[in-house]
Parts: structure tokens; C-alpha cells; sequence
């Protein structure tokens, strides 16, 4: 692994990643807030269930209210006094309502005995009242001193009284602390309630909002990114970039915008440079006119295969070819034509070599082939068949006193490479047999065998 690359790690995509987050916080809400709610009806529920029970009382309240006024009317008026219905109406009133209600039991019992006692005076006084006016002097005053003696006693009873019909007033005080507690507790319980739905309905929807804004201004413009990234640099076309409202983002989807333009300039850049040096290569190891290689790559690999050759004892051959009578082509012809003759006659030779045989233009109409691990007799053939494939091409020669058709004269040698020579001996060699042949008539080729010295020439 280079330094630089980074283990590889299961990754969830960014959309899935925030849909969780989204799901999640969701469920938080929707539970603290179902909490929230849930604790809130329990209070709503247990506060009406008290309110309730608040109202009961109330009505006997509104009872006990009533039975107090009826006890005071019926102690201030003489009317009433005198009524025993109206006494056992009070009586039966103030015992129904002991009996319903506990909390009042105590306080209406001591006004029962009051009213108990206070029933038979009063009765019996407003007898004497009747009597009074028939009877005699003397009967009246026995009647009046028997009434005011019962006044006495009735007043002993009145005192206590007032203190006991209050109690049906004042008892059960706690009854209303507790139901105005009550009735803010559902109050306060309500209104937490509604809070709770309304803030879970409002964060729904600005989770929807983020959700729908995080979704257009950040994960596309990052996914975007992603894909822009992913493009940058291999040469295709860059996808465009979106546009955001996150500063961030928008500076780096500039900032990246700007590199791939930079990377697209300097891929044409790049290119260019490199078609130019592979064309400056080509110029430099190739012959313009005919596609062979040229001198100077000629002199390298003669001395490459010159040191092989010599380190792995196997023969080396070379062919020097020359074109026959080209000046008197050229002068017949034209120069252009002379160009043409010159590309086909290596067409000629690059065909009539071996894949491993190096072909090149030795300069002007001069040719040459070097031949690896190939000794005399093969050099030979191969020279014969370099000179048939140019003749078979039948460029014609007017002029030419070896036939109608251009033809090539060659030399060839064939040689084991020892350490005392050099690689342009074999060149020279090849020369010599080619000035030989030459000599000899033209169109074929001479093996070099030491007898042609190039100081004959
Ligand atoms: P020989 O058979 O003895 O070789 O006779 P020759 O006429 O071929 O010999 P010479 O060396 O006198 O002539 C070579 C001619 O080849 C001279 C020159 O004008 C011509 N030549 C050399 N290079 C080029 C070239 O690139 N294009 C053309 N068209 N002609 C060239
Ligand atoms: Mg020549
Ligand atoms: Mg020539």
C-alpha cells in the first residue's frame, strides 16, 4: 500500500447517513414529547377527576348555605317560631345534610341539640302568647314571668347558635383553597399540553425545512463534488457544478471549478507536449523521406548490436546499397520523381527484411542493413533478395544501362566481432564490396572478402 492511500472503509451515502440522523432525532422528539403530553393528560385527568369532586361539594355548599338561612329565619321570626312544621323541616334539612356529607356532620350536631332544645321553648312561648290575652290579671303575670323565664333559657341556647350555623357557612374552607389549586393545576396542565403539541408540530416542520434545504444546498452540491472530483484530471468532460447557498461549499465548488480548468488547459498542454516530443523522437531516430531509420539511429544500434554480437560470438552482417545510375534519373525524371523513386526503393528493402534486420537511409541514395546473428551465405541471400524486391517494384529508368526498372547495386559482409576492431570496419567492408560491384556491372551484390580494399577504389 503507498503512504499516501487510505485503508478502505465501509461508508453509509451521504443521504442514507442523514435520513438516519433525521429518523433518530425524530423518534427523541416524538418521545420526550409523548412524555411530556402523557404526563400532562395525567394531571388534566386527575384534576378534573378532583374538580369533580370539588363541584359535589360545592353543592353542598350551596346546601348547607340554604339550611343556615332557613335556621336563622326560622330563629328571627315569630312566625315561623310558632310553626312546628317549619321546625321539622330545619331538623329534617340539617340531619340530611349531616348524614351526606362528614365534614359537616360535626359542625351540624351541636346545632341539632340547640335546635332540639330550642324547639319546645319556643313552641310552648308562643302558646303562652295565645293564652295571654284570656286569661286573668293574675294568670297573666304567672303566664308572662313563665314566658320571660323560657326567654332566658331559649337566649342560653341562642348564643351558641350563632357559632354553629357559621360552621355551615365557614367548615369546609379547604374545599374551595383546593379546588381554585385544582382548577390552575388543569389549567397550567392544558396549556403545557398545547405547548408540547405546538413545539413538536413546529420542529416537524423545520426538520422537514432542513431536510428539504440541506438536501438541495448541501448533499447535491457535495455529491456534485464527488462526482466533479471523481472526473477531474482523467480528460473527459467535467459534469457542472451546482450551485449553492453554503458559502463553503459555493467556495469550494469555485475553487475546484478553477482546478479543472487549470487541469483542462494543462491536459492540452500536457498533450501537446507530448505528441511534440514523440514527434522530435521520430524526427530524431527517422528518416523524413522514407520512414526508415536514419544515420544517426543507424550508428547507434550498429554499435549496440556490434557489442552484443561481440559479447555473444555470433556473426554480424551489414549490406550497403547504393541506387544505380540516380543521377541520370533525377536529371531525366525530375528531383520530385527522384524523392518517390527514393521512398519506394525503401518500401522495397523494409519489406525484404527480417523483423530483428535493421533497415536505414545512409545518406543520399544510399541504403543500408544490418543484419544480427546472420553470417556470409545468409547476408548474401538476403542481399539477393533486398535487390529483387527493389527491381520487382519496376520503377522505370530511362537511361539506365542495367535495364528499363530502377536497381540497387550492394555490398556484404558478414563478420565475427573481435575485440581489436571497430563498428564502422564493418560499414567500410560493405563499401568496398559495394564499390565492387559497381565496378562489375551493377544490379547485384558482392560479399566482402577481404580482397576489396577500399584503397583500390
Ligand atoms: P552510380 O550508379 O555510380 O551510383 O551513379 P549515380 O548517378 O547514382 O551516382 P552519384 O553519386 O553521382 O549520384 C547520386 C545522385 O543522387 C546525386 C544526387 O543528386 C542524387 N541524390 C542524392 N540524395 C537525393 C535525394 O534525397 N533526392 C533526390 N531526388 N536525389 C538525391
Ligand atoms: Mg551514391
Ligand atoms: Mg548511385
Amino acid at each position: 500500500m503507498s503512504p499516501l492511500s487510505r485503508p478502505k472503509q465501509t461508508c453509509l451515502p451521504l443521504r442514507v447517513f442523514c435520513l438516519l440522523l433525521l429518523i433518530v432525532l425524530i423518534l427523541l422528539l416524538l418521545a420526550s414529547g409523548g412524555l411530556i403530553i402523557h404526563q400532562a393528560r395525567q394531571i388534566v385527568g386527575q384534576g378534573s377527576h378532583s374538580y369533580g369532586q370539588y363541584k359535589a361539594e360545592e353543592v353542598f355548599l350551596e346546601r348547607s348555605k340554604r339550611a343556615h338561612d332557613q335556621v336563622w329565619q326560622l330563629i328571627a321570626s315569630r312566625k315561623a317560631q310558632s310553626d312546628p312544621e317549619a321546625w321539622d323541616k330545619s331538623i329534617r334539612q340539617l340531619k340530611s345534610l349531616a348524614m351526606e356529607n362528614q365534614k359537616l356532620a360535626p359542625h351540624i350536631e351541636p346545632l341539632l341539640e340547640s335546635l332540639a332544645v330550642l324547639k319546645p321553648i319556643r313552641l310552648t312561648q308562643a302558646d303562652l302568647i295565645k293564652k295571654l290575652s284570656q286569661e286573668n290579671p293574675q294568670n297573666r303575670a304567672a303566664l308572662i314571668q313563665n314566658y320571660e323565664e323560657l326567654e332566658q333559657q331559649a337566649e342560653e341556647h341562642l348564643k351558641p347558635l350563632s357559632h354553629h350555623t357559621d360552621d355551615l357557612l365557614f367548615g369546609p374552607d379547604e374545599t374551595h383553597e383546593l379546588s381554585e389549586q385544582i382548577k390552575a393545576n388543569v389549567i397550567t396542565a392544558q396549556f403545557l399540553e398545547n405547548c408540547v403539541l405546538l413545539c413538536l408540530f413546529g420542529t416537524l416542520i423545520y426538520l422537514a425545512l432542513c431536510l428539504a434545504l440541506g438536501l438541495k444546498h448541501v448533499i447535491r452540491p457535495l455529491e456534485a463534488i464527488r462526482r466533479y472530483v471523481g472526473h477531474l484530471g482523467t480528460g473527459v468532460q467535467l459534469p457542472s457544478m451546482p450551485q449553492s447557498r453554503v458559502k463553503v461549499i459555493a467556495e469550494i465548488c469555485e475553487t475546484l471549478e478553477n482546478l479543472g480548468l487549470y487541469l483542462g488547459q494543462a491536459t492540452v498542454r500536457s498533450e501537446k507536449i507530448a505528441s511534440e516530443r514523440s514527434q522530435f523522437k521520430r524526427m530524431s531516430l527517422y528518416d523524413g523521406l522514407t520512414g526508415l531509420y536514419n544515420r544517426r539511429a543507424f550508428d547507434d544500434m550498429l554499435e549496440k548490436l556490434w557489442q552484443s554480437s561481440g559479447q555473444q560470438a555470433t556473426p554480424l552482417g551489414v549490406i550497403m546499397m547504393d541506387v544505380d545510375k540516380f543521377k541520370v534519373y533525377n536529371d531525366s525524371l525530375g528531383h520530385q520523381a527522384g524523392d518517390t523513386c527514393l521512398r519506394e526503393v525503401g518500401k522495397a528493402i523494409a519489406k525484404a527484411v527480417r523483423g530483428n534486420d535493421v533497415a536505414a537511409r545512409y545518406g543520399g541514395e544510399e541504403f543500408v542493413v544490418i543484419l544480427p546473428n546472420t553470417d556470409s551465405t545468409q547476408a548474401m541471400a538476403a542481399a539477393e533478395r533486398i535487390r529483387q524486391s527493389v527491381e520487382s517494384v519496376k520503377l522505370p529508368h530511362p537511361g539506365s544501362p542495367t535495364g528499363p526498372y530502377v536497381t540497387i547495386s550492394l555490398g556484404v559482409t558478414s563478420e565475427m566481432i573481435e575485440g581489436s576492431g571497430k563498428a564502422s570496419d564493418l560499414v567500410q567492408h560493405a563499401d568496398d564490396a559495394l564499390y565492387f560491384s559497381k565496378e562489375n556491372g551493377r544490379n547485384r551484390a558482392t560479399l566482402f572478402d577481404g580482397s576489396q580494399k577500399s584503397e583500390e577504389h
